[in-house]
C-alpha cells in the first residue's frame, strides 16, 4: 500500500475520506496518497487560521522570527529525506531538489529578517503622523509544480513575518514534499497559523471566493492567475501574482563562446526547463551564432536525460502528463512547419515516464509557436541578430515581462541593455539568482506585486495611518 500524507489543520494531521493518487514522472508508478478536500475541509482550515489571527497577528518580530526559523530548520534536518521525496514526484535529479531543499531553508531564514518599521511622517507643534504595516489577515496561498518546496515557504514566511496565518494549497502533482514539511513543523508553529490542505485543481477557486479570506499569493500560469484576479475581485482580496514568463537572453559578439555555453545551457535545461524565469529564446549576436550553438549542442551531448533519482541524471522528465503532452505538440509543430533541429526533436511517446530529449533548435523564425509561447520544458530555441536595437525590441515584443540576461565581456554594456528590456529582473553575465532581499515580480501578464524582500512583505500588509493632534492646536 503506498503511503498516505495528511493535511495540517490547527495543528493537526488530518485526512478526508476521499484520497487522491500522486504519480512519479519518471516511472507513471503511483507514489503516494493525499486527501482530496473540498469546502469543509477549506472552511475549517479557514477557521482555524481565522482563530489563530487574533493571537498571531500581536506577536512581536521575535516571536515571528522564532516560528519561520523553527521551519527553515526543520527543513535543513531532515533535507535528505525531503530531496529524495522531491526528486520522486516532481522529477528533478537529486542535485537540484537538493538545491530546492536547502534554498528553501536558507530563503526562510533569510526573510525571516526583515522587518516592516513605522515610519514617523510628521511630529512637529501641530501633531504626531505615524504611517506603520498591518497584517491583513487569513491568507490563501496557491502554488505550482515546479518549485513546490521553495514556493511554498515563499508563502508561508512572509505570511507568518507580517502577522497573518495562512491556509496553504500545493499542486495536485505535488504535494508530498509540502505535506511531510507540514508534519515536521506541525508542533512547531502555533495550532492554526499555517494550515496545508490539499484537493484538485477544483480546490483554487473555493480558496479565491472564499469570503473569509482576505488575500490570495498566487503562483502559477497566466491564465489560472487571470481567473484568480476575477475571482479576488468579488470582495477586492488583496493579491499577489507570480506568473509566466518568456525571457529572452541576450549574448552579444564579445560573449567568450567557450565560457557562456555551459550556463547558457542550463539556464534553459535546469529543472527540465520548468522555471518561470528560465532562457526560453535564446539570441547570439550572427557574429558568434555558429560558434556559440556548436558549443552548446557539444555541451548538450555530455547531459544525461533520465530518471532524476539515478547517479548522473542531469535532465529529469517532465513533471506530468498534461505538461508532457504540451511539449510534445509544440515540437511537432516545430517539425511540421519545417524548422531545424540541432538536436532533440523526436520524442518516443510510447515509453514509461514523461522524458523528453534534450531539444535545441536553429534559429526558427519569431512568430514559431516553440518561441512565441511559454515552453516550460527541456526546449531552446537559438535564434541570430545583428543589431541591439533590434535584439531589444525582440526581446520586448512579448505579453510576458517576467525576467532575462545578457551575457557580454563588458558589464557596463550589459546594464545598458537590461535597463532597456521590460521585465522585473535582468541578470547579466548570470542566471536564476534570486535574492531574498530584492523584490522579485512580472511585468506585463507574467505578474501582479511583487515578492521577497520587504516590498514582498508589504504585500501581506495594509498601510495605516494614525494621526494624533496636539493640544495647542485649534479645533
Ligand atoms: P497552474 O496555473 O496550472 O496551477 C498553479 C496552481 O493553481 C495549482 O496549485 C493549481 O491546482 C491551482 N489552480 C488551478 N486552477 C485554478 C483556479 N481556477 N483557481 C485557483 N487555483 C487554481 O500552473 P502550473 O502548471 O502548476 O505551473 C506552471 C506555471 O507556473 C508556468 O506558467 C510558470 O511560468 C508559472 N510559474 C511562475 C513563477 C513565478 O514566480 N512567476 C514560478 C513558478 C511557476
Amino acid at each position: 500500500m503506498v503511503t498516505q500524507y495528511k493535511n495540517l489543520i490547527n495543528g493537526e494531521m488530518v485526512a478526508t475520506g476521499e484520497w487522491l493518487d500522486v504519480v512519479n514522472p519518471a516511472n507513471e508508478q503511483v507514489i503516494g496518497q493525499v486527501p482530496a478536500c473540498g469546502q469543509d475541509e477549506l472552511d475549517r482550515a479557514v477557521a482555524a487560521a481565522r482563530a489563530a489571527f487574533k493571537t498571531w497577528k500581536n506577536t512581536s518580530f521575535e516571536e515571528r522570527n522564532a516560528a519561520c526559523m523553527a521551519i527553515s530548520g526543520a527543513i535543513k534536518e531532515n533535507a535528505e529525506e525531503l530531496y529524495r521525496l522531491l526528486t520522486s514526484e516532481q522529477g528533478k535529479p537529486h542535485e537540484q531538489a537538493k538545491g530546492e531543499i536547502y534554498g528553501a531553508a536558507g530563503m526562510s531564514a533569510a526573510q525571516a529578517t526583515l522587518k516592516l518599521e513605522e515610519e514617523i511622517v510628521q511630529d512637529d507643534d501641530t501633531r504626531l503622523h505615524r504611517s506603520r504595516r498591518v497584517p491583513v489577515g487569513v491568507v490563501g496561498g496557491i502554488v505550482p509544480w515546479n518549485f513546490p518546496v521553495m514556493m511554498a515557504v515563499q508563502k508561508i514566511i512572509p505570511a507568518l513575518m507580517s502577522g497573518c496565518t495562512i491556509v496553504l494549497k500545493p499542486s495536485p502533482f505535488t504535494p508530498l514534499t509540502t505535506l511531510r514539511l507540514a508534519e515536521l513543523i506541525a508542533d512547531k508553529v502555533p495550532a492554526g497559523t499555517v494550515n496545508i490542505i490539499t484537493g484538485e485543481d477544483s480546490l483554487g477557486p473555493l480558496i479565491t471566493q472564499h469570503p473569509d479570506i482576505d488575500k490570495i499569493t498566487f503562483t502559477g500560469s497566466t491564465a489560472t492567475g487571470k481567473k484568480i484576479m476575477e475571482g479576488a475581485s468579488a470582495d477586492l482580496k488583496r493579491i499577489t501574482l507570480e506568473l509566466g514568463g518568456n525571457d529572452a537572453s541576450i549574448v552579444l559578439p564579445d560573449a567568450d563562446p567557450k565560457k557562456v555555453a555551459e550556463q547558457l545551457f542550463w539556464s534553459s535545461f535546469s529543472n527540465a526547463g520548468q522555471i518561470c524565469v528560465a532562457a526560453k529564446r535564446v539570441y547570439i549576436h550572427e557574429d558568434i551564432y555558429d560558434e556559440l550553438s556548436e558549443a552548446i549542442v557539444e555541451y548538450a551531448k555530455t547531459v544525461k536525460v533520465g530518471d532524476g533519482s539515478q547517479q548522473g541524471t542531469g535532465v529529469g522528465p517532465i513533471q506530468n502528463k498534461k505538461q508532457y503532452e504540451r511539449v510534445l505538440e509544440l515540437i511537432e509543430d516545430a517539425k511540421d512547419k519545417g524548422y531545424k533541429f540541432l538536436t532533440g526533436g523526436n520524442v518516443d511517446p510510447s515509453g514509461t515516464g514523461y522524458y523528453v530529449p534534450i531539444t535545441i533548435l536553429d534559429n526558427p523564425p519569431e512568430d514559431a509557436r516553440i518561441v512565441a509561447e511559454e515552453q516550460f520544458g527541456p526546449v531552446m530555441p537559438l535564434m541570430k541578430f545583428s543589431t541591439e536595437d533590434e535584439v531589444i525590441q525582440r526581446a520586448n515584443n512579448s505579453d510576458y515581462g517576467l525576467a532575462g540576461a545578457v551575457w557580454t565581456a563588458n558589464p557596463d554594456k550589459g546594464v545598458e541593455i537590461a535597463e532597456q528590456l521590460e521585465t522585473g529582473t535582468v541578470w547579466v553575465n548570470e542566471y536564476l539568482h534570486l535574492s531574498p532581499f530584492a523584490p522579485f515580480g512580472g511585468h506585463k501578464q507574467s505578474g501582479f506585486g511583487a515578492e521577497y524582500g520587504k516590498e514582498g512583505l508589504k504585500e501581506f500588509t495594509y498601510p495605516q495611518v494614525i494621526t494624533v493632534k496636539k493640544d495647542n492646536v485649534p479645533a
